[in-house]
Order: structure tokens, then C-alpha cells, then sequence
């Protein structure tokens, strides 16, 4: 090599560590120009570098092709380089020569090969910087993550800039539906479109991000809240521009308008705050935004308590079946009873709505049923071995059973255990919202149908009533929620009391027993008289009852009608 050319070679190379080692700022197109300069020097006619995220990517070809420079004459390959980067990615690089080229002297291959290792190492390393940034900051899908929160929340802190922002948790809702009705890729637009109407309108006062599904955080300044509220109260997204076809996509919302003053330790403490009111925005029947005040943490406080005595309450036998009895309402007998149960703690009764959903929030809420179901049929079994009479006692299951393959199983050894005839338990579930639930909802009922155990929907005419649900199962019994009954005696509630009156006289023709619950006046069982709907629970005859109380009830003639 002549001298011009090795001085050519040396400044290129200094050149091109410069440009890889700049420590603000890396031009790709500098790069790129060096490199191809490089080329020109030593009459190298092509140069690829490919990236590949791991080793089996490189096998299937699923990466990144990079063509530095190209002449069109490349054809005999001269040198192949291939690193293995401590993550496992690889990098490699070919370069090419055109045929009637000479071959590289010894020199000029040592020469290039340096270049070429040092070029590896910078670009393995640049990548990878990229890829951290890519894998834990964006999702699959490249929207900003919760680590992006996290990060933005912390950069905001370092500012001092916390206070006077407001942090939101919300949910998409029937996002499911969406998808089902337009298909998942139009929903993936449709899902994109509100996250970027989002992204405006918040701008540069704070960010948005994805938390997983159709799960998203935000945090903005305050007198944005207004505004980000009524886009997640319903904002109409177009999908199919040509035919103008949209959906309205809405938003259920946890929010923490954050107050001065407040002390910010970690993000998770804001974190903290808004997925759980997210969660009970997502899950309320009638709201859609719930803020976060001081009064959530004290009931988070209360169900990390229930959560923790569980287990020792169980052990303690403090969970007690009460009974509620069912009356034929034209004789006044008891003809059957619901168990409802009661937590006995400290001479105190906690009642099920401070316990039941905790519990529903695991499975222990199974445990808690099957329990229920075992004290009943020692109830039963007691009595009959004594020659007492004995009715039909229901007992609640949460929906959490229905992901339970076993479950006849389970609830056929407690039954049979203690050797109670079938005929006297029955078992009350409610309605269920989507397929799947509905699918195991179906196959179950079947299977206690068959085992001559009788199954009851419950609160039938609360939440989504469907009458598919009252169609398609075999139930046995329908128990009209104490919404059917007017509120009032009274009061002409004359749409409730025409409802109340079709719903049972189908659920009749259908061949199903109805219970009316809820029955609290005289002027309900009139109504129910009315309608030819026999049996009633309520407390116009009694509340739930400890089961000595129940059991006196039983042995005597039974209630004024
Ligand atoms: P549910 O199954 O619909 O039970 C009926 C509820 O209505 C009972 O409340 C009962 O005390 C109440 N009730 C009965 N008659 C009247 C009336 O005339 N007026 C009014 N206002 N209310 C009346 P309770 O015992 O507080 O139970 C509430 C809910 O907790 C139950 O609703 C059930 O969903 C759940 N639950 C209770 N025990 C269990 C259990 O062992 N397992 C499961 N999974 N859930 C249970
Ligand atoms: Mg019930
Ligand atoms: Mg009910």
C-alpha cells in the first residue's frame, strides 16, 4: 500500500472511531458515509450487516438487513464476521468484492478486519442500548409501558413537578365486544386511534401508557382532567374511513388528583392509588369514574385484614351457616331455606358484604362455599338421623367454582359424606356475563341436574339478564330479586309490579319455580298472590336465623299468612 493510501486508511479510521465514540451524539448517516469511504479505499464492492435478536431468530432469518454500501459489482465474498452478543443477539457482517478485483493483500485484510471487528463492537453495543430502550420501555405493540411511567413519574419527581398533576388508571370498556363485533385487527386501530386522541390531547403535560390489554395509565397536569374525562366518558373512534364506520369506545376511571404537599417516595405509591380505583370503576354497576380519597386506604386496609384472618377463621370453626326460610305463602309452611353465611368473630357477626367479596377475589371464596355446604349437610344429617323434619336448604356459589373442572366432584363427596339424600340440597349461582362463564355454567347445572341435586339462579333481573341464561340451562329454580317488588307498598310502581308479573309467569311456562326474595310488606305478598308465585323469603317472616332458631321454626306449625 502507498504511502497516500495508508494515510488515507489512518484518517478514516480515526475518523470512524470519532464518529462511534462522540459522547453526545451519533450520526448514523456520518457513520454510514465512513464507512462507505472505507469500501472505496480497498475496493470492497458491498457491505452487509444484519441483526438478529437471538440465536433461533437467526436460524428462521427474522431480523434486520442493513446494506452499508453497495456498488452493484459485489459477488465473491472476502470476509465474514459474526459475534454472539452476552444477550444472545447476533451480529453479522459480509462484505463482497467484485470477481475481476484482485484479492486484499495479507496488509489490507488485517486492515479491514480491524475495522470491521471495531465496527461490530460499536454496533452490538448501540443496538443493544436500543433494544433495552425498545424491550423495556414500549410493548410488543410499541406503546410507552408501565416501566415508561414509571420512569416519566420519576423524571417529573426529580423536578419537583408531582403536585398539581393528576393520575389516572382507566380500562376500555367491553373492549371484548369491540373485537368480537369489528374483528381483533380492526380493534387493534380502533384501540390505537383512542390511545393517540389520548396522546394529543394530554401533549406535552404528561404521558400516556399501555399497562397491558386494554389496561392504560396517565398522568397530566390537573386542568386537564376535564378534558381527559370526557374522551374516556365515550369519544366516537373512526375505523373505516372510506364508509365512515365508527365505534364508540369508553372508558371506566380511577382517578388521584394529586394535592400539593404530597410526598413522593417511589411510584409505586401512586401506582398504588389508581389501579385499585381503577378496578372499582371497572367493576361499579353504576359509576364510571372513582377518585381515590384517604377512605381507600383504610378499606384496603380492612381487606388485607379479612384476607389474613381467613385462613385462622377457618381453623376456628368462626364461620356459621344462618338460614333463611322459604314460605309457601298460601299455607305458611316452610318449605325450604337458604344458608347464608355469617363470620362470628369476637362475640361479634361480620356480615357477608364486608367478607364475601373480598374472598371472591381468590379462591378462598370456594373454600368458604364448600364449607357452607358441609355445616348444612351435618345440619341435615343431624336431623334426620333424629326423625326431624327436614326441607330443602340452597346454598350459594361464588362464579370463581365454574373454572373448577372437578367440581361435581367436589361437591357429590360432601354431600354424600354425610349421607344426605340429594333431593335436599340445592345449589343458587348467578348470572353470568360472558361465554365461556356461560359454556361451564351450562355443563355444570346439567351435571347436578342429573345428580337430582336442585340448582337456582339467583338474583335473576339484577345486572345483565338474559334470557338465553333462563333458555339454554336446565335450571330448577328462578329467585326474582327483590328489585321486582315495588319499593313502596304503597306507591304505584305499576311498571315494577307488570314486570315482576311477566317474569314469573314465563319462567312458569317454562317449567321453572320461582322464589320471590326480598318480601319485606304485606302489600308484596299480595302482589305475589296476585301472580300465582307460591313461595316467598324475606323478612316479612323472618331475617336469616342461627340454625337453633331455624329449627324451632321448623318443629312448629310454621307462619300467619
Ligand atoms: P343472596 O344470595 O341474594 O342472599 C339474599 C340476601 O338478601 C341476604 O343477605 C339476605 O339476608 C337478604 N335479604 C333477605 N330477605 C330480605 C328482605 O326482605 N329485605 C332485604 N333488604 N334483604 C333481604 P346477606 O345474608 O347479607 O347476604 C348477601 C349476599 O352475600 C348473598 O346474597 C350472597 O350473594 C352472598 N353470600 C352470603 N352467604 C354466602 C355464601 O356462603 N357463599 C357465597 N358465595 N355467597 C354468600
Ligand atoms: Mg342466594
Ligand atoms: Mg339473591
Amino acid at each position: 500500500m502507498d504511502n497516500a493510501k495508508t494515510e488515507a486508511y489512518f484518517s478514516l479510521f480515526e475518523r470512524l472511531i470519532d464518529s462511534m465514540t462522540a459522547p453526545d451524539r451519533f450520526v448514523r448517516e456520518e457513520f454510514i458515509g465512513i464507512l462507505s469511504e472505507i469500501c472505496e479505499l480497498f475496493h470492497i464492492a458491498k457491505g452487509v450487516t444484519e441483526f438478529y435478536r437471538s440465536i433461533s431468530a437467526e436460524r428462521t432469518g427474522d431480523g434486520e438487513v442493513l446494506v452499508d454500501y453497495d456498488n452493484g459489482r459485489g459477488e465473491k465474498v472476502v470476509m465474514f464476521r459474526r459475534i454472539v452478543t452476552p444477550s444472545m443477539s447476533v451480529i453479522k457482517s459480509t462484505l463482497y468484492m467484485a470477481e475481476e478485483e484482485e484479492p486484499l493483500s495479507e496488509e489490507n485484510y488485517y486492515r479491514i478486519d480491524l475495522i470491521l471487528r471495531a465496527m461490530l463492537s460499536f454496533v452490538s453495543r448501540n443496538r443493544l442500548q436500543n433494544l433495552v430502550e425498545r424491550f423495556s420501555f414500549y410493548d410488543d405493540d410499541g406503546y410507552p409501558n408501565l416501566n415508561y411511567f414509571m420512569r416519566h413519574l420519576d423524571k417529573m419527581n426529580e423536578k419537583g413537578g408531582i403536585p398539581g398533576n393528576t393520575a389516572i388508571h382507566f380500562n376500555l370498556r367491553h373492549f371484548t365486544l369491540i373485537n368480537r363485533e369489528i374483528g381483533k385487527q380492526t380493534g387493534d386501530i380502533v384501540m390505537r386511534r383512542y390511545f393517540d386522541q389520548m396522546s394529543r390531547l394530554i401533549g406535552d403535560k404528561g404521558v400516556v401508557c399501555r399497562v397491558g390489554g386494554d389496561n392504560f395509565t396517565a398522568i397530566f397536569r390537573s386542568e386537564l382532567l376535564q378534558s381527559v374525562l370526557f374522551v374516556t366518558e365515550g369519544f366516537p373512534v373512526v375505523y373505516d374511513n372510506e364508509r365512515g364506520k365508527r365505534v364508540m369506545v369508553s372508558a371506566s376511571v380511577g382517578v388521584f388528583v394529586i394535592p400539593d404537599g404530597f410526598r413522593y417516595e417511589k411510584p409505586a405509591e401512586i401506582i398504588g392509588k389508581i389501579f385499585p380505583v381503577g378496578q372499582e370503576a371497572k367493576f361499579s354497576p353504576d359509576t364510571n369514574i372513582v377518585y381515590y380519597t384517604e377512605e381507600n386506604d383504610v378499606r384496603k386496609e380492612r381487606i388485607m385484614k379479612v384476607q389474613s384472618l381467613f385462613a385462622e377463621a377457618m381453623d376456628n370453626d368462626e364461620f356459621r351457616a344462618y338460614y333463611q326460610p322459604k314460605v309457601d305463602i298460601e299455607t305458611g309452611r316452610i318449605v325450604g331455606a337458604e344458608a347464608l353465611c355469617r363470620w362470628v368473630r369476637d362475640g361479634k357477626i361480620i356480615p357477608p358484604i364486608e367478607f364475601i367479596p373480598v374472598l371472591e377475589q381468590s379462591t378462598d371464596i370456594c373454600r368458604l362455599d364448600f364449607r357452607m355446604l358441609d355445616l348444612v349437610c351435618r345440619d341435615i344429617r343431624r336431623r334426620l338421623d333424629a326423625g326431624s323434619p327436614v326441607v330443602r336448604v340452597s346454598v350459594n356459589l361464588s362464579r370463581k367454582h365454574l373454572i373448577d373442572v372437578d367440581l361435581l366432584e367436589h361437591l357429590l363427596k360432601i354431600i354424600d359424606d354425610n349421607r344426605v339424600p340429594h333431593e335436599y340440597i340445592e345449589l343458587e349461582l348467578t348470572e353470568t356475563t360472558t361465554d365461556v362463564e356461560f359454556r361451564d355454567l351450562k355443563r355444570i347445572v346439567g351435571d347436578l341436574r342429573r345428580e337430582g341435586i336442585h340448582t337456582t339462579v339467583d338474583d335473576f333481573g339484577i345486572g345483565y339478564s338474559s334470557l338465553n341464561l333462563i333458555r339454554e340451562i336446565p335450571w330448577d329454580v328462578l329467585k326474582l330479586d327483590r328489585c321486582f317488588l315495588p319499593a313502596d307498598s304503597d306507591a304505584e310502581d305499576v311498571n315494577t309490579a307488570l314486570m315482576f308479573s311477566h317474569v314469573v309467569s314465563m319462567a312458569q311456562a317454562m317449567g321453572l319455580e320461582c322464589v320471590a326474595e326480598g318480601v319485606e310488606t304485606h302489600g308484596h305478598i299480595e302482589l305475589l298472590k296476585k301472580n300465582n308465585c307460591r313461595i316467598a323469603q324475606g323478612f316479612y317472616f323472618d331475617r336469616p336465623l342461627p340454625s337453633e332458631e331455624f329449627e324451632r321454626r321448623l318443629d312448629s306449625h310454621g307462619y300467619d299468612v
